[in-house]
């Protein structure tokens, strides 16, 4: 059915009434009615159903051409009262437009938000408004947006500075003022006003209209039609695969059709699936709701007729229309807003604004999109009407929210979504607040929804339904209003707003009461807990409130009264929860040490306790922000704190934190994990601020309005150890309390506990309020202990910090006064470190340290101090000093229960054994010692007058205990423990305080006898004692250096072994070669003056003294190399690689078919051959392989994972550096050879060689049964003779091992499998072919690699590479004896054939599609095969001679056909010897010309010709130098092992050429010039030099990645206006551009799959497959991130070479720091691709990082 409709043309009827419509004439009519809005509706009940919706399939331009004619324009004329055209330019000349930027921006595109001036993070810049602004040079934060959302560019209230970009600067300065209906006549205000209203109300009536066969009045159309539309909504339950596959059985589509379909669904919110009569439609209908409703709710399907989707469509095209308009003029735009917020008839909430509102969850996807687009473009826009639109969501708000949480779509298309733009604005917020209530309504809805309590109205997620977990999900958004309320804080109250703010502030309050204790926890004894309890609920709410929390306490700061009211309610709050908080709590007396206090019993491991307590936790938070005011300095009394009851404030905090002490101990391990998640999040950074930071504030302030002693007691009977401490002779504790190790075990911890909880209310007093702080010391500090643990990257700081909800932690304020920054290299990323001053700040008990983070810290730190020569002890830091309302909190340092406890642990510690005390009991006890002496040395210095001596700790140190006990007293228990040899450990820090003792005690005796003190109190003995033991430590010290360097040395020998062992190895031979070489008798020719790799004269090894030992890798044994020999074999692998090539547009070849002897000079496709350079006996590798294969198949039998290597595919990793490998190299010794003197000369080798093939020609006919040739033509073949000693039927010997033989073909095959991706067949006559052509494509490759790095050709690779490419060439030279001889000599001729025209050779490719090196390459290697078979005496290095001389010339040919010579450049003077070549170069290109006829242009001197000839053909000599030196083994001369000067010379005598190339034409011009005339003249030369932009030139660049920009956000920008090329316009999810091409692929995404040899790919492998040859280097451009891929399987993500300021990658781009081009990062990923390591680099990072080889690269 779908096929019928297809093309069908715009029916006829229409076409006549198109003809004779006038839209001019239809507005005159309409200005003369009475009736307008009547007339108006029947034209478009007439024409809408007969334009729109006349079935499926029909061209959508029509549509949109038709309506514009027929609808828009009629009503632009009514509007202009004109043309349109000329009106709407007149209205939009006339238009002063507002300075709000207010570009919408779109999904992907980057957004910039000024960390320094935005009001908050929601205010954003587009990107063309940023660069023209002063945030350029700010802090700012980079972001991409997820659609939606404008720019904030000209709103002067997101600003605190630059709200202007300079193309929003306003000209005038009352422009806010003015009322943009001014210069609007009248009647066209009056016709405006008509129209808008009319169209907008038709809107609003046909998408708020809910009948499916029926239409509103006065649009029921005249004629009625009877087609229908079945209609698929959205909906988020239902999967993207069960849509399609219900679609596919319901209206019968392909499923291509059904994911069309199902993608419009998605993306509009709906899409008819079919279209024809009611019975179709129905038919089609119950099939879908069938199908979906089994396990959840069917599919939303209605069945509608057609005349109602008509109006529905047209409707969303006028309110389109609407926003177009409004464009050209603010008056426009100020009376659509008039239209739509005119109250109707219905009285309240009645406008056509409120009912689109509120219908808005009933609308499907599309249609809400387009009239928010029309809300943000009117309403938004407009300063007057935005204020009054906010003030109609306010009063709809709670029915909008209510709306929201039941409906199912995501919020962005939610018209709750819109709160943004009205809330974070800080004057409508303020004004809501007043005016609407708004705080209140938002958080009196929230509670609303939560509806599900306990007894006490507590909320219970326990038992929450799956549809309960939804709504809590959804509801939470409302938080989110909540803080753009807040996000900005008044500077001046109005009384109203105070009084609104304190009734928000109560329904706050009664949302926290909810939270006060709840999902409380009972310890678990016995049994484990069986069902985990349900805990994120609660914290997910409380994180959601942590900033909210924190802002109230902000606003309540900002104003004194404000805080005393909200301090009152908070504590009437509190009181509330705690009413009765003794009741059936047993009341008891606690005494100690002389004190008693009256308390309640609990115990916390029996009875019930929450980790949820806002409501203390906010009172708390209020005390400190109370006691900075200027009240609590002077009239305390006037403060609210008489009501106050300190023991009734502890107790839930302190319950609290006894709980998490406890679960320390283990006491609390038979409850689960979920005990331990809640505990982890309480310390957490995202919730501390408002959870464990507040406890601790909670504890100070009441213990602060406590007697410490009594403060003490009730902690200790909390922890219960009280009757560990208060017994008489708890210091005799180890004697008796030996009965449970576990309990004395777990005691110790809890002691452990409690004296860091006591550590932790005197010392922690960096919160303002608390101590006599600024808030930039709390900071400060945390950076600093953060930085005590180990130099840190900005982002890991960022994360160890809280942030506020600007998402800012303050840090970069002070970062730079506490530490310094250390760049990254290419690796790694920028550190901070802390300055070594400020190390004395470190606090070992600092309360934010995890006990994992402190242990770090103090060996960090003790490490720093040892290696600064300074004693290692690490006593507390000097402390600032407590508010005056926090001030008695030093006295517990000095009471007696605290100094019972001390001496208490100490008298233990007196004990070697036993286990009764431990080292961090006794720590604790001697930190807090510390700390009372820093207490009472500060008091001593800061009071100038001997008044207060209130603190004295010395003194109370040194006081024996009291009768009976007769105890000795806390300083005697130290003295006598500083030499107790079991607390070595403990030595330092008991020394330090004994010290610091004495000075206190000097100091004291001094002011009191007023003489100035002399601060150098220690005693000779002290200084003698600290000598020796420095000395000790030294000692100790360097001992433990030199054993660590002979451990690494060792360490690292035995890593190097092999490697240092070859290299050994080649040393050794090496210079036994010079030795021998040196006395060669029977080839004179080798003198070491000259060093020649080629040709009779170049340099010959030292024959059977040549020997070559390796070793094995596997077993460690040594082998030699030898013919007859075991084989030994080198781990290589082979992979297509396109990296040099100059035409990525050149089609893949089909694989069966493609003839590989030519390489195209575009190299577009090679093979490239690389190894790591590890060597192995083949029948151990063989071993080894199949050991990996079968444990391979197991592991996929019983796993079903895959590896980072295919097995399969012959894939396995190097066993000893596990290196990606997929085949071995044979390793074959130098080939020898004879060298007779008696040589032919070039011409004469010529025609020996073309006799020796076309003996062969004949030969081979004659063997092959081939009927279609003539008996003559064979005959005549079979006429000439073979040249002298040519013997045709001789079969040469095959010198080689069977291993050895057995390695030829499995290299051989392996390379013609992988280069030609075919399946294995070694008996293909590609196979020698692939071999000489990977073996040249490697040496290219290598020698480009080295001019880029600008190294010497020779001297500089690694051993690897020398091994591989000496192991390539030489199997190059024997590979022609695995393979068939006739087909090697049939190789060859067709090779020859190509430079020595021969007549029975069809299909030569002309010299311009050769690459010259190829081909050297191959005719040197396949002679052998027909120099075999000569026995002559002709010498096979001659022949490589001339083959050289006849190449060359050739590449000499090929560079003047195709070099243009820049004359532009001026020409220099050549000297004599230049002169003459470059009139040589000129003859021959004159000669060249003449042979082309004049096709060439004329060139005036040989000055530039000759320079563009000698660099073009210099990288083929240096690859000829390359594979010569391999091949030969002739050692390359000093010259070439350096860059720079005498190269050519150099590189010219290796090869044994005159250093005027030309010369070899000259000197065998007899041979040469019809050769010449003969490659001019074949058809190809004329067809390349005519289209001569394919042409390649030479020297051929190396390739380059693309060029990447600067800033990352214009690679965000260009990504962001990148559309899917499939799905017509859609922006794509993962744009992603390759960095090899500069292609933009839409990745990983449906849209965008195609096949690939059978199997589904993502766009990003399919492009791999074009442009690399399997291997791609692409940018994530919304991730930040590189994609490595190779094959279809195999992916790695790589850093970007974009970094922040602080050296830092961004990953995800979830930080936004401004982001930058790294040169030698990019650098770096371009060698890595040059090299042919990107596979190698993903095999390592898979072997690494398990979890990449799961992902599905392939789809990417
Ligand atoms: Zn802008
Ligand atoms: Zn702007
Ligand atoms: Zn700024
Ligand atoms: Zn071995
Ligand atoms: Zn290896
Ligand atoms: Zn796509
Ligand atoms: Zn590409």
């Amino acid at each position: 059915m779908a096929a019928a409709e297809n093309d069908r043309e715009v029916p006829s009827v229409l076409c006549s009434e198109f003809l004779n419509f006038s839209a001019k004439d239809t507005a005159a009519k309409w200005l003369q009615v009475d009736n307008l809005p009547k007339e108006v509706y029947q034209h478009l009940a007439c024409y809408v159903p007969k334009i729109y919706c006349l079935g499926p399939n029909l061209n959508p331009q029509n549509e949109d051409l038709l309506a514009q004619l027929l609808l828009q324009s009629p009503m632009e004329w009514y509007l202009c009262g004109e043309e349109p055209t000329t009106g709407l330019a007149k209205l939009e000349q006339s238009n002063q437009p507002s300075q709000l930027c207010g570009h919408v921006f779109k999904v992907g595109e980057p957004t910039y938000s000024c960390r320094d001036c935005a009001a908050d993070p929601t205010c954003v810049l587009c990107m063309q408004c940023f660069l023209g602004s002063v945030h350029k040079e700010h802090r700012y934060r980079m972001t991409t947006s997820g659609g939606g959302g404008f720019c904030d560019c000209g709103d002067t209230e997101a600003w605190k500075k630059g709200p202007y970009c300079q193309k929003h600067e306003p000209n005038i300065s009352d422009s806010s003022q003015r009322d943009p209906l001014a210069n609007l006549s009248d009647e066209m205000i009056a016709r405006t006003y008509n129209v808008f209203s009319i169209i907008l109300k038709y809107a609003v009536d046909i998408l708020t209209w809910d009948k499916e066969d029926e239409l509103p009045e006065g649009l029921e159309p005249p004629v009625r039609g009877h087609s229908y539309y079945c209609m698929l909504f959205n909906d988020e339950v239902h999967t993207y695969e069960q849509v399609i596959y219900t679609l596919q059985k319901a209206v019968n589509c392909t499923q291509k059709e059904a994911v069309g379909f199902a993608t419009t669904v998605d993306r509009d919110g709906r899409k008819s699936v079919r279209f024809g009569d009611f019975q179709f439609c129905e038919q089609a209908k119950s099939v879908i709701v069938r199908n979906t409703s089994r396990q959840t709710k069917p599919l939303r399907v209605q069945v509608m007729h057609s005349s109602v989707v008509a109006h529905q469509c047209f409707a969303l095209k006028a309110l389109n229309w609407l926003g177009q308009i409004i464009k050209f003029s603010d008056a426009l735009r100020r009376i659509l807003c008039q239209v739509g917020l005119q109250r109707g008839p219905e009285g309240e909430n009645s406008s056509l604004v409120d009912k689109l509102m509120l219908c808005d969850s009933k609308m499907w996807k599309g249609a809400r999109n387009v009239y928010h687009q029309l809300f943000m473009s009117s309403l938004l826009m407009d300063p007057k009407y935005k204020k009054l639109f906010a003030i109609q969501f306010a009063k709809n708000y709670e029915r909008l929210q209510s709306d929201y949480v039941k409906d199912d779509h995501d919020r962005e298309f939610s018209v709750t979504d819109l709160s943004v733009q009205m809330f974070t604005v800080p004057s409508l917020a303020r004004m809501l607040i007043t005016e609407e209530n708004l705080m209140t309504t938002i958080i009196r809805t929230f509670v609303d929804h939560l509806r599900h309590r306990d007894l006490q109205g507590r909320f219970q997620f326990e038992r929450y339904t799956a549809q309960q977990a939804f709504k809590f999900r959804r509801v939470q958004s409302l938080i989110g209003d909540l803080k753009y309320v807040l996000i900005s804080r008044p500077t001046e109250w109005a009384d109203q707003l105070g009084e609104k703010f304190l009734e928000g502030f109560e329904a706050f309050l009664e949302l926290l009461k909810c939270m006060q204790g709840m999902d409380p926890v009972v310890r678990q004894v016995g049994q484990h807990i069986e069902m985990e309890p349900e805990w994120e609920a609660a914290f997910t709410l409380q994180m959601k409130l942590t900033h909210i929390i924190s802002m109230m306490q902000e606003w309540c700061a900002s104003d004194e009264r404000v805080l005393i009211e909200a301090y009152k309610k908070c504590l009437s709050a509190l009181t509330h929860c705690h009413s009765g908080f003794t009741d059936g709590e047993q009341p008891i007396t606690l005494s100690m040490c002389g004190h008693s206090v009256d308390t309640i019993r609990y115990c916390i491991s029996q009875e019930k306790v929450s980790i949820h307590l806002p409501v203390s936790r906010l009172l708390a938070g209020l005390h400190a922000l109370l006691s900075k005011t200027e009240v609590a300095y002077r009239f305390p009394e006037l403060l609210p704190l008489s009501e106050l009851s300190p023991p009734m404030l502890i107790e839930h905090p302190l319950r609290c934190l006894v709980l998490c002490a406890q679960m320390h101990a283990g006491m609390w391990r038979r409850n689960g994990f979920s005990l331990v998640n809640q505990i982890y999040y309480y310390h957490n950074v995202k919730c501390r601020v408002e959870m464990f930071d507040k406890d601790l504030i909670m504890l100070q302030a009441g213990a602060s309005m406590m007697d410490p002693n009594h403060f003490l007691m009730i902690v200790l009977s909390r922890f219960e150890l009280y009757h560990i401490f208060s017994s008489a002779d708890c210091r005799k504790r180890y004697s008796r309390d030996n009965a449970n190790k576990d309990v004395v075990q777990q005691n110790n911890t809890l002691i452990e506990e409690m004296l860091h909880l006591v550590i932790m209310v005197v010392g922690e007093r960096y919160t303002a309020g608390v101590g006599q702080v600024e808030g930039t010391d709390e900071i400060k500090r945390e950076i600093v202990h953060q930085l005590c643990i180990r130099p840190m990257a900005h982002s890991e700081l960022v994360k160890a910090l809280p942030e506020n909800e600007n998402k800012e932690t303050g840090m970069e304020r002070v970062i730079d006064s506490v530490a310094l920054f250390k760049k990254p290299g290419v690796t790694g990323r920028g550190l901070y470190k802390l300055r070594p001053e400020c190390a004395k700040m470190f606090n070992l008990y600092f309360h934010h340290y995890s006990r994992a983070d402190q242990s770090k810290a103090e060996e960090a730190q003790r490490k720093i101090k040892r290696q600064n020569g300074e004693d290692s002890v690490l006593p507390p830091p000097v402390l600032p000093r407590f508010s005056p309302l926090f001030g008695s909190l030093v006295n517990i340092l000095q009471c007696d229960v605290l100094l019972g406890i001390l001496g208490a642990v100490l008298q233990w510690a007196m004990e070697p054994s036993g286990g009764h005390w431990s080292e961090s009991m006794l720590q604790r006890v001697l930190h807090l010692l510390g700390m009372g002496l820093l207490e009472e040395q500060q008091h001593l210095m800061s009071s100038t007058d001997d008044t207060d001596t209130s603190f004295n700790f010395t003194l109370k140190i040194s006081r024996p205990g009291e009768a009976p006990g007769n105890t000795p007293s806390i300083l005697a228990l130290l003295e006598t423990l500083q030499n107790a040899p079991h607390l070595e450990v403990h030595k330092d820090m008991i020394r330090w305080i004994l010290k610091t003792v004495a000075h206190i005690k000097t100091t004291r005796e001094c002011t009191a006898s007023a003489a100035p003190a002399d601060s150098s109190g220690h005693s000779q003995e002290e200084t003698v004692r600290d000598k020796d033991k420095a000395e000790r430590k030294r000692k100790a010290e360097m001992a433990r250096l030199r054993r660590e360097k002979i451990m690494a040395q060792m360490s690292a020998m035995q890593r190097h072994f092999i490697n240092e062992n070859k290299e050994l190895f080649q040393q050794s031979l090496e210079e036994l070669n010079a030795t021998t070489s040196a006395s060669l008798e029977h080839s004179p020719s080798t003198c070491d003056s000259t060093l020649v790799c080629v040709g009779p004269r170049r340099w010959h090894a030292g024959g059977s003294d040549r020997r070559q030992v390796v070793t094995c890798i596997l077993c460690q044994e040594e082998q030699e190399i030898r013919v007859d020999g075991k084989a030994m074999v080198l781990a290589a692998f082979i992979q297509r690689s396109t990296v040099m090539s100059k035409n990525r547009k050149r089609p893949p070849y089909n694989p069966d078919k493609y003839d590989p002897l030519f390489m195209h000079p575009d190299l577009s496709f090679g093979t490239h051959t690389g190894s790591c350079g590890h060597i192995m006996h083949s029948h151990c590798w063989q071993r080894y392989f199949e050991a990996v294969q079968a444990k391979e198949q197991r592991r996929q039998q019983r796993l079903r994972v895959h590896t980072s290597y295919d097995v399969e595919s012959g894939e396995f990793l190097c066993p000893l550096c596990e290196c990606l490998s997929n085949t071995v190299i044979p390793l074959l010794p130098l080939t020898k050879t004879t060298c007779s003197t008696d040589q032919p000369d070039l011409k004469q080798w010529v025609n020996i060689t073309y006799q020796q093939t076309k003996a062969l020609h004949s030969a081979h006919r004659k063997t092959t049964p081939n009927s279609d040739e003539g008996d003559e033509e064979a005959d005549s073949a079979h006429d000439c003779h073979p040249p002298d000693g040519f013997k045709l039927d001789h079969t040469p010997k095959n010198p080689y091992s069977s291993t050895i033989k057995e390695m030829l073909t499995t290299f051989g095959t392996s390379t013609y499998k992988v280069g030609l991706k075919v399946h294995p067949n070694e008996q293909d006559p590609r196979v020698p072919i692939m071999c000489w052509v990977s073996c040249a494509y490697t040496i290219q490759s290598i020698e480009r690699l080295l001019v880029d790095e600008e190294k010497p050709l020779f001297g500089s690779l690694p051993c690897r590479q020398d091994d591989c490419l000496s192991s390539l060439t030489r199997f190059g030279s024997a590979c022609w004896i695995a393979s068939s001889q006739a087909v090697v000599q049939s190789h060859f001729i067709r090779l020859l054939a190509a430079l020595v025209p021969d007549s029975q050779v069809e299909n030569t490719p002309c010299i311009l599609d050769i690459d010259m090196f190829h081909l050297l390459v191959s005719l040197v290697l396949s002679h052998p095969a027909l120099h075999c078979l000569d026995s002559s005496g002709m010498s096979s290095d001659t022949a490589q001679l001339y083959f050289l001389q006849l190449v060359t010339v050739a590449h000499l040919v090929q560079i003047l056909l195709t070099s243009i010579p820049e004359e532009v450049q001026m020409e220099q003077e050549s000297g004599g010897a230049e002169r003459v070549e470059e009139e040589s170069v000129c003859m021959l290109y004159n000669i060249l010309r003449t042979h082309l006829s004049s096709r060439l242009r004329e060139v005036s001197s040989g000055w530039h010709l000759l320079r563009s000839v000698k660099a073009g053909i210099l990288p083929f000599l240096r690859t000829t130098a390359l594979f010569f030196h391999y091949l030969n083994g002739a050692p390359a001369p000093p010259e070439l092992h350096a860059v720079g000067v005498g190269e050519w010379e150099a590189l010219c005598g290796y090869l044994c050429l005159p250093s005027n190339l030309l010369q070899l034409y000259y000197n065998n011009r007899e041979l040469l010039e019809p050769l010449l005339q003969g490659w001019c003249s074949h058809p190809g030369v004329l067809q390349g030099l005519h289209n001569s932009t394919t042409l390649v030139r030479f020297p051929r660049e190396s390739n380059h990645l693309i060029e990447l920009p600067e800033d990352y956000s214009a690679l965000i920008n260009q990504a962001s206006s990148f559309t899917c090329p499939k799905s017509g316009g859609d922006k794509s999810r993962a744009p992603t551009l390759c960095l090899v091409c500069g292609a933009m692929l839409c990745s990983q995404s449906y849209c965008c799959q195609t096949e690939l040899e059978g199997d589904d790919v993502g766009a990003c492998t399919a492009h791999t497959f074009a442009c690399g040859a399997g291997v791609g280097i692409f940018l994530r451009v919304r991730e930040s991130q590189v994609l490595f891929l190779a094959g279809k399987t195999k992916g790695c993500f790589y850093a970007p070479p974009y970094l922040d300021d602080y050296g830092e990658t961004d990953q995800g781009l979830r930080r936004g720091n401004p982001l930058h081009l790294c040169q030698e990062r990019y650098r770096k990923i371009q060698k890595l691709w040059r090299q042919h390591s990107i596979t190698e680099e993903i095999g390592h990072a898979q072997e690494a990082n398990q979890t990449l080889v799961g992902i599905d690269w392939q789809h990417l």
